[in-house]
């Protein structure tokens, strides 16, 4: 009975999706779910992948079913459920076997895992999978963190299953512990602010030029041949195109303009706080998300105040809309600039040594930010792997340079008609703030030393010193 190589418990939309694909990949896997009855239904529907599948009823028959050391993965909602699956196969399991978190864990969570596991003789792995439902059905981009022994294991698996980019798979170790969570947290949050800047530019034209979604799609598509082609902008034009079955409006016209959110983007930015590290781009999109669910707080305002949104000059709409392709392209490179700066410095601070290449790489397939344009980013580390920021690079420099006058335009254009740039004007906030090397916070400085006497530098030597703030010092 147990011939299966690995096992998996959990068969929501990422689990079942999972399981075929390493069914199909010819792993044979012993399958679990706390519903059986949702077990069942996932056998029946897996038609020829049956042979490969072993269904089971429940936890005990599921490790009896596989072949020692056995890996199995746990694709349930993250948090308590994780818990309370570990704690019961730890019953279970015997040293060797491994244990792996494929959902999306707080990487907080994860490294309080490994330090449980530890001299239990179970192993652990902290993976982050990305793609949808669609992705793991037939190639996610897998973020594995935990010990390089534990992934050598699972790696033929892993790689089987994983999307690839020009024969490589997305599938890689990246660090020890938390690693593959914490960059699976980034992903998600840049995937945030790289959604929140494709609705700002809907937005602009949708609000600003009077455009309809088919046509809005029509600009998407035709971005998406450019320097802007990803996963993302090719949906977004999908969805522009689509009419709602019931009314025949289009889609996008009756749906709540409320997003949700689950968690992952705003644990990037806290991360992200938390070692002082600005990823404006993200925390925008998160606060955007926020802002959006306050619908009735929103109504209220826009009936106090008015809606702010002034109709731009049609005249204008060939050349904004040509700006608005290099003005996305340059906040697109900002975000990712910020997001691979917080796994950078996350990598210093949990001696990770994250091999920024590699991330990169696994993210040019199978995941929702995958795009050519994540090649260029791995060019970079490539040729600096401590590349303290990507705007730095030279093939990033260039770009951005090229693309920033139509930055400031279509910042300057959203500022003037009332329409909300959050995530864009960031980029172009932080773009100037980065590049200046005498910024403003002398000033800070000296109120922060006027107020508090808490000191400060002089550009004209070393030494901490004080203001001629004299009988103006605050009590
Ligand atoms: P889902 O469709 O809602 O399924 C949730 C699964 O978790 C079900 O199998 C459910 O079992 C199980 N579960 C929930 N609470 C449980 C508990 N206390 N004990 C045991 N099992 C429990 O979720 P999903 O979208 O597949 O997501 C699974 C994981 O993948 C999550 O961590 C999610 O964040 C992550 N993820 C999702 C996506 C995505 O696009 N959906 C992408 C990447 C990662 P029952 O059938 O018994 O309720």
């Amino acid at each position: 009975m147990s011939h299966a190589e690995i096992g998996l418990i959990g068969l929501g939309v990422m689990g079942s999706n999972l399981a075929l694909n390493i069914a199909e990949k010819g792993h044979p896997i012993a399958v679990y779910n706390r519903t059986a009855s949702r077990t069942g239904l996932f056998f029946e529907n897996a038609e020829g992948l049956r042979e490969n599948i072993v269904p089971c009823t429940t936890l005990a028959d599921l490790v009896a079913a596989i072949r020692p050391p056995r890996p199995i993965i746990i694709m349930t909602q993250a948090g308590k459920a994780v818990d309370e699956q570990i704690a019961a196969l730890r019953k279970l399991l015997s040293p060797g076997d491994i244990i792996i978190d494929a959902g999306n864990a707080n990487f907080r969570d994860t490294m309080r895992r490994f330090a449980e596991l530890e001299g239990s003789g179970i192993e652990f792995l902290g993976v982050g999978v990305s793609g949808g439902e669609e992705g793991a059905r037939h190639g996610p981009s897998i973020m594995v963190g935990g010990a390089k022994e534990s992934w050598h294991r699972v790696e033929p698996v892993l790689t089987a299953i994983a999307a690839a980019y020009n024969g490589e798979p997305c599938a890689a170790w990246l660090g020890p512990d938390g690693a593959g969570h914490f960059v699976k947290t980034l992903h998600n949050g840049i995937e945030y602010a790289d959604m929140q800047m494709i609705a700002e530019v809907y937005g602009v034209m949708r609000d600003g030029l009077g455009m309809g979604p088919k046509e809005i799609g029509q600009v998407f598509g035709r971005w998406n041949e450019g320097p802007l082609n990803s996963y993302l902008i090719e949906i977004t034009s999908a969805v522009l195109a689509a009419d709602d079955p019931q009314t025949g409006r289009p889609m996008v016209d009756v749906i709540v303009d409320s997003a949700g959110q689950k968690g992952t983007g705003r644990w990037a930015v806290i991360e992200a706080q938390m070692m002082g590290v600005p990823a404006t781009g993200i925390e925008a999109a998160v606060a955007a998300r926020s802002l959006s669910s306050m619908r009735q707080e929103r109504d209220a305002a826009e009936r106090a105040y008015g809606s702010p949104v002034k109709p731009i000059d049609p005249a204008d709409r060939d050349a904004l809309i040509a700006d608005i392709e290099q003005a996305l392209f340059a906040a697109k490179i900002g975000a990712y600039a910020q997001g691979f700066a917080v796994m950078r410095a996350a990598s210093q601070e949990f001696g990770w040594d994250l091999p920024m290449a590699t991330v990169a790489r696994i993210w040019r397939a199978g995941c929702i930010i995958r795009s050519q344009f994540l090649d260029t980013i791995a060019s970079a580390f490539e040729a600096k792997a401590d590349l303290p920021n990507l705007l730095v690079s030279r093939a990033f420099v260039s770009m951005v340079s090229k693309a920033e006058p139509s930055l400031r335009r279509v910042v300057a254009t959203a500022a003037t008609h009332g329409l909300a740039v959050p995530a864009i004007s960031s980029a172009l906030a932080y773009f100037d703030a980065y590049r200046l090397a005498r910024g403003t916070a002398n000033l800070i400085q000296a109120q922060r030393d006027f107020f508090g006497a808490h000191g400060f530098e002089r550009i004209d030597g070393p030494g901490a010193h004080h203001g001629p703030w004299g009988g103006h010092m605050a009590g």
